[in-house]
């Protein structure tokens, strides 16, 4: 399991992503369903203060106290700078948890921050990136982004020998070049995301909250038309994952979990995520 997702527009978000054991939003509920993982979780990047995005930090924070698990594993909470509603949620946080066993600290992020998730010889990390969500609040989205080197582009015709010849004559660097490789990328609430943000990620969680234009009313959320579009102009390698669907859809969610799949003219797979339900991607 890559990635568990619970996402109900207006009720609930949250993206587990296991490879870095990151919790990307924290809806209510988060604990409920991620159980043990809870405990797994280091990081949690909150990309703006709606209670459907933050209210499950209550009890994640309080059972990673409480339960059988690791209780000393620290947590740390990334949110958008100045964000109101998340500095409640900080301050309410703090009066009823004064003892905590284990080491809870909130870091406020900007545009372009990055949060180094392991060093060595291929670097990760996380950069932050601007989404348009409401007015009278900051909204950020987050890349998982890895280091990487490749052969340069000018050489692709070379043959090994050349190649070789090339490294000891001019050394390594003359032959390869390092590059930023998107892995993951998370909008959360979101208007269409502008794809230079995310441009040629492998999997990208876009808000899709209206299937159908004719039912947004205010321009605070994308429609699957806006993340298809991004997702294509982005470059997007493997997979679209189409989340906040509304739950006006909840009785067509057989006809939601058909939708998902390969289409004609995409590079990536188009995934989306029925309200409501526990998923999973592998
Ligand atoms: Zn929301
Ligand atoms: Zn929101």
């Amino acid at each position: 399991m890559r990635l568990l997702i619970y996402s109900k527009a207006l009720y609930s978000s949250w993206v587990y992503y296991s490879p870095d054991r990151i919790l990307f939003d924290a809806g209510e509920g988060a604990s409920t369903i991620l159980g043990n993982k809870a405990f797994a979780i280091r990081r949690v990047f909150l990309s703006h203060g709606h209670a459907d995005h933050i209210a499950g930090l209550v009890g994640l924070v309080n059972i990673r106290n409480n339960a059988l698990g690791d209780t000393e594993k620290e947590l740390e909470i990334y949110y958008p700078k100045g964000n109101y509603l998340v500095s409640e949620m900080m301050a309410f946080l703090a009066r009823t948890n004064r003892r905590l066993n284990y080491d809870l600290t909130w870091i406020p992020l900007e545009v372009g921050d990055r949060v180094e998730l392991l060093s060595g010889q291929m670097p990760r990390y996380i950069e932050a990136f601007p989404t348009v969500h409401v007015h009278n609040e900051t909204s950020l989205g987050y890349n998982v982004v890895e280091m990487r080197h490749r052969l340069k582009p000018e050489l692709a015709g070379a043959t090994q020998q050349e190649i070789v010849a090339r490294v000891r004559s001019e050394g390594k660097d003359a032959v390869s070049e390092d590059y930023a490789q998107k892995l993951f990328s998370y909008g959360g609430d979101s208007v269409g995301i502008k794809p230079t943000h995310v441009s040629e990620t492998e999997i990208l969680c876009h808000d899709t909250t209206f299937l159908d234009e004719r039912d947004r009313k205010e321009y605070k959320h994308a429609t699957l038309a806006e993340a298809m579009q991004c997702a294509r102009d982005a470059g997007v390698k493997k997979e679209l994952i189409c989340l906040h669907i509304s739950s006006r859809y909840k009785s067509k969610l057989r006809e939601i979990e058909k939708a998902s799949g390969d289409y004609d003219g995409l590079n990536f797979k188009v995934t989306l995520v029925p309200p409501g339900r526990i998923f999973t991607v592998e």
